[in-house]
């Protein structure tokens, strides 16, 4: 046998074992409370479409009269000649939005994270993460070339010492704004003071956040009373409460200037099709006049928090749609959510290495699509499979 097919197999065998296995299934419907899965209908509680946007009918419009006028494809980088009228306008509308000067747009969240971060540090510099961020910013941070750590979760003190003990160049601090397997959001005021302390700058993935904390929507740095100057990198995506695909870096015209100029992963790709900004720009207005969206969302957050730890499930502190329940070994988890699964409900098992060891957990997402009676189904399908 080839040594790569020898490999491959060992890999596979060994996922197996560990119960790792990670498999796909086939959505044959729009998004939203109701799934066809492997055609069959479930009640979903795992997508990342907060607002419940994904299928916004305003949205679907905005995206088919864009794709009648400017076509699919965008035709090459944004640099080439890939940059519409579209993308420009929906950067200028993020800008306005998260109260930065300006905002650039990138294809996904993770190339966002990628471009910012090894355009903002290098050789000579430090990049410190919470240790629960994102896989995105910690692959840019080992991808960078500057010298990475991570503190412990939550910890500006642990970050205080980190930083306090760099001679070098310039420190970068990054944390995403909500976790995305905890739901619990990061000290921002406390971080910002830290990283202030030490003449750094903060970075906040905002992936969970934008749209859904704050007054308006425009994400944890609104939550918490913070501008640029506390924050002068903020990222946030598209493809969750937005309802659509992409993702963006907010801050200072001099940030976006350099990182046009520097991220490679914002050069080097294809701009998403005008069609998407298009359908992103609807979405995006819909964020902030659809408050009802969020409002609906906090009462069904504190009617399932409620039901489910009245079951005597564990609960993490998350505030956000994010509610995870933590069950330990990663066999458990999955078996839990094939009985979830087999009663309806489509609530994925989260195991290592996404989460820590032994930590194995039923991520339940909820979102303002939902209507209370399914909240009140799923929380009785867990009353049933109670281990
Ligand atoms: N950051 C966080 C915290 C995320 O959860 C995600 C997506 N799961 C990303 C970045 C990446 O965003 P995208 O899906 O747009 O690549």
């Amino acid at each position: 046998m080839n040594p790569f097919d020898q490999h491959l197999q060992a890999v596979l065998a060994e996922r197996r074992l560990q119960h790792r296995y990670r498999q796909r299934r086939e959505v044959s419907s729009a998004q939203g409370p109701v799934l066809t899965v492997d055609g069959r209908e479930l009640v979903g509680f795992c997508s990342n479409d907060y607002l419940g946007l994904a299928a916004h009918p305003e949205m679907v419009d905005a995206m088919n009269a864009a794709a009648r006028e400017l076509g699919v494809g965008s035709g090459a980088s944004h640099l080439v000649c890939g940059h519409s009228r579209e993308h420009h306008e929906l950067e200028h509308e993020l800008a306005e939005y998260t109260g930065r000067e300006r905002a650039l747009l990138f294809s996904t969240g993770y190339m966002a994270n990628l471009g910012a971060i090894t355009a903002l540090v290098g050789k000579g510099d430090a990049i410190w993460q919470d240790r629960l961020n994102h896989a995105s910013m910690l692959d840019a941070g080992a991808l960078s070339g500057a010298r990475f750590g991570r503190f412990l979760h939550n910890d500006p003190q642990s970050l205080h010492s980190k930083m306090a003990g760099f001679t070098g160049n310039r420190q970068l601090v990054a944390v995403d704004g909500v976790f995305s397997m905890d739901g619990d959001l990061a000290p921002l005021p406390e971080l910002a003071a830290t990283v202030n302390d030490h003449n750094g700058w903060l970075m906040v993935d905002d992936a969970h956040g934008f749209g859904c904390l704050g007054a308006t929507g425009a994400g944890s740095c609104e939550h918490f009373g913070l501008n640029q100057t506390d924050v002068p990198v903020m990222m946030g995506t598209l493809g969750k409460a937005i309802g659509s695909f992409g993702a963006f870096i907010a801050g200072s015209e001099r940030l976006i200037e350099s990182l046009i100029q520097l991220s490679r992963s914002y050069i080097y790709t294809t701009a998403m099709p005008p069609a998407v900004a298009a359908a992103t720009r609807v979405g995006l207005r819909l964020a902030q006049t659809d408050s009802w969206r969020r409002e609906h969302l906090d009462e069904l957050i504190a009617h399932f928090r409620k039901g489910a730890s009245e079951l005597g499930y564990q609960l993490m502190g998350s505030p956000t749609p994010i509610q995870p329940i933590v069950i330990g070994a990663d066999a458990d988890a999955v078996a839990l959510s094939e009985a979830l699964r087999q009663r309806g409900f489509w609530v994925s098992a989260i195991r290592p290495p996404t989460v820590p060891e032994g930590s194995a957990r039923l991520r339940v997402t909820l979102t303002a699509g939902h209507s209370v009676a399914q909240v009140d189904g799923l929380l009785a399908a867990l009353k049933d499979v109670q281990p």
